[in-house]
């Protein structure tokens, strides 16, 4: 083994890998809480990267990966499964009524590229657009339509991603709007115009998250997405809702996407349908676009797309989301948001708190700038105190995330959490930002 390669991660490179980075490395797991190798319990705020839903130890979960590994462990993506598709009918059963067919794959990344895929050939458009800021994936693909400046900047380096272009999401720092509905209506118009300027008959697909994810957990303003709908339907453009993070109950309905009581032409999903225990991912498809797709041959495909072992775990997931989880989420949500509106308004610190269900964001900006104390995108070094938050926080045994950019402490636990977790995490959250910005205000006086 070379000297480089250090003992905690045996040569296995972390993804998002930073020199500075110092992970924890995690060898169990109960319920919300996970613990490391020297025998420390964290309470999982962050749900690992948005995704372990029903918590660490569901054994509905396990059994069912353990029956369907019993019986079949693999069945080609190009033939017939019984799992598979009794999934698929799950997963139309819960999503809106006008999706009705479900095209598998594995990852987030790669189900927003078969949803392209698919939206341009039935389109026979070559552009899709998406927000800056927005987070869809990291491969080249994807990657096109992620709108995170710093994803941009490393996969741009060394080769262009085509076929995207990008509109402002709907935020008050980037339209006027004295209301709600007012900044909807600007932030709308926008997209419009900015589909007219692209071409709009070139323009296959808008995607959006319905709920933003790692840039931020923001929801649209009232009215937004209605909006939306509206201008695909008038130019003939399909509406894809990236549901990888906002979907299965994460924000309090089964898809994100209903709340806002809109019909997408396609729902993209990943993480949270399996609970994260075995990779699955896929797109939900409306009836017309699947009837187009299946008109014609679509010679695309990948090898562990739906793969029956992770389609049965996520029959076994949806059966907890509806036993009691996603009722559980939005209970002991509504419980998190009054605790963390809470912290927001006694820490100076904090701008805002933003989110829905079992995703937030306390967004933080120094109070006498408005401006962030340590901004990623354009200061190459310096201390970030919100990184710091963070880390005091995990000292005291609870995970948080960033965000994209990392001005935030994102939220996001398991659906099983109790008000008691709650508690605890928002405490530990509370005192880490006291210790953190006394540090910061404290007077230097040597
Ligand atoms: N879409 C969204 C909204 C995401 O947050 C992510 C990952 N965090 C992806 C897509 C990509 O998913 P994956 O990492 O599984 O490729």
């Amino acid at each position: 083994m070379s000297d480089d390669v250090t003992a905690e991660d045996g040569g296995a490179i972390p993804h998002w890998y930073s020199p500075d980075g110092d992970g924890i490395t995690i060898v169990d797991g109960e319920d919300a809480t996970v613990y490391d190798d020297a025998g420390n319990a964290y309470l999982d705020f962050l749900s690992q990267l948005y995704c372990v839903n029903a918590g660490h130890s569901n054994e509905t979960i396990l059994d069912a990966i353990d029956d369907q590994a019993r019986t079949v462990p693999y069945v080609s993506s190009a033939k017939h499964n019984d799992t598979r598709s009794a999934l698929a009918g799950a997963l139309t059963d819960v999503a809106p009524a006008n999706l009705t067919d479900v095209f598998f794959s594995v990852t987030g990344s790669e189900a927003n590229e078969a949803a392209i895929q698919i939206a341009r050939k039935v389109q026979d458009a070559p552009k899709v657009l998406t927000r800056w800021q927005s987070y869809h994936g990291g491969t080249y693909g994807a990657g096109a339509l992620t709108g995170d400046p710093s994803t941009r900047s490393t996969l741009e380096r060394y080769a262009a991603t085509t076929g995207s272009g990008k509109f402002l999401p709907p935020l008050p720092e980037c339209f006027d709007g004295a209301t709600g509905e007012a900044l909807a209506e600007k932030a709308a118009n926008h997209v419009e115009y900015v589909l007219r300027n692209e071409g709009t008959d070139s323009v296959a697909a808008i995607v959006m998250e319905p709920v933003a994810g790692t840039s931020g957990a923001y929801t649209a303003p009232p009215g937004y997405f209605e909006r939306l709908r509206a201008i695909c339907d008038d130019h003939d453009v399909l509406l894809i809702s990236d549901e990888v993070i906002a979907g299965f109950g994460r924000c309090g309905d089964w898809f994100g996407i209903q709340t806002e009581g809109v019909k997408p032409d396609m729902i993209t999903f990943a993480k949270g349908v399996t609970s994260a225990y075995v990779p699955l991912a896929g797109v939900i498809v409306d009836e017309a676009v699947a009837a187009e797709v299946r008109a014609a041959d679509h010679d695309l495909g990948q090898t562990f797309a739906g793969h029956p072992v992770a389609c049965a775990a996520g029959l076994a997931a949806l059966e907890a989301y509806d036993d009691g989880l996603i009722e559980n989420g939005v209970e002991v949500g509504a419980y998190l948001e009054e605790r963390l509106k809470a912290v927001a308004d006694r820490h100076d610190a904090i701008r805002e708190c933003r989110g829905r269900g079992m995703l937030w964001s306390l967004v933080f900006e120094d109070p006498e700038t408005g401006e962030p104390f340590f901004d990623p995108l354009s200061e190459a070094e310096g201390e970030n105190p919100v990184a710091a938050v963070r880390q005091e926080a995990e000292d005291h045994g609870v995970l948080f995330g960033s965000g994209r950019p990392d001005v935030q402490v994102i939220v996001s636990p398991p659906l099983c959490v109790t008000r008691e977790e709650v508690d605890q995490a928002v405490d530990a959250l509370d005192a880490a930002i006291e210790t953190v910005f006394a540090e910061t205000a404290a007077p230097a006086d040597d």
